[in-house]
């Protein structure tokens, strides 16, 4: 049983006996085959009132194989069996990063991949840790408030300060960083995808874009020097 996050439900329909609403489309990761964002229908839904529970089945456009959808309270939404989880590859421009944080990332990718969620956040942790002091930004306090703190001690780009005030305003998230809860595999997702899109804002997209920028230099370089000799 796996939950997701209940604003992935498209559409809703009515149920005919209850006359109660009913997720109709979920745009999700198919559970069967594995294949991310595909609308997902259901079908013969029925309602448990002792349980204020919508149940349906759920097919898959891609696969078409069903599984099972429960909508608990009109709030909560599970679905069985849990979709696959994907290996995850290192991002884009992952040689770009300074040793020791890319080091630290490698550690947080692999226990991912091997699905050891505990390891996986103690190694997001480090990475964090890692970028807090490559940036010269430590500072007293907890990691998360070392965060928080960290727009006005480093010169940030506004999408890294959105994502600080993210971590301040999701204080569950935050709070992961610093203490040592038993963070489940919705977590350890989380706490990753932070660490990537730090290291893609911080280190991998400047590079990135600096390159360009060379490379676009030496192409109206080169056209000078054609328009000159011509
Ligand atoms: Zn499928």
């Amino acid at each position: 049983m796996h939950e997701i996050a209940a604003s992935s439900i498209a559409a809703f329909s009515t149920e005919s006996k209850s006359r109660r609403s009913y997720p109709y489309s979920i745009d999700t990761t198919c559970p069967r085959c594995g294949r991310a964002k595909v609308t997902l229908l259901t079908h013969d839904p029925a309602y448990d009132s002792d349980r204020t529970t919508m149940m349906a089945t759920a097919k898959c456009p891609a696969c078409r194989q069903e599984s099972h959808i429960w909508y608990v309270d009109d709030t909560y939404l599970f679905i069985r069996p849990s979709p696959p989880i994907i290996s995850r590859a290192p991002i884009e421009g992952y040689e770009l990063l300074p040793e020791r944080i890319r080091k630290a990332y490698r550690a947080a990718l692999d226990v991912h991949n091997a699905k050891v969620w505990t390891a996986s956040a103690v190694a997001c942790r480090r990475t964090l840790e890692g970028i807090v002091n490559e940036l010269h930004a430590e500072g007293e306090g907890t990691l998360a408030k070392q965060l928080r703190e960290l727009p006005n001690k480093v010169d940030l780009a506004a999408p890294l300060i959105t994502l600080s005030q993210a971590l301040k305003e999701g204080g569950n998230l935050g709070a992961h960083f610093d203490q040592e809860k038993e963070p489940d595999r919705e977590t350890a997702e989380a706490m990753l995808n932070l660490i990537e899109y730090f290291l893609e804002y911080v280190y991998t997209l400047p590079r990135m874009i600096d390159d360009l920028n060379q490379k676009l230099e030496a192409l109206g370089q080169e056209e000078e020097d054609a328009n000159q000799e011509s």
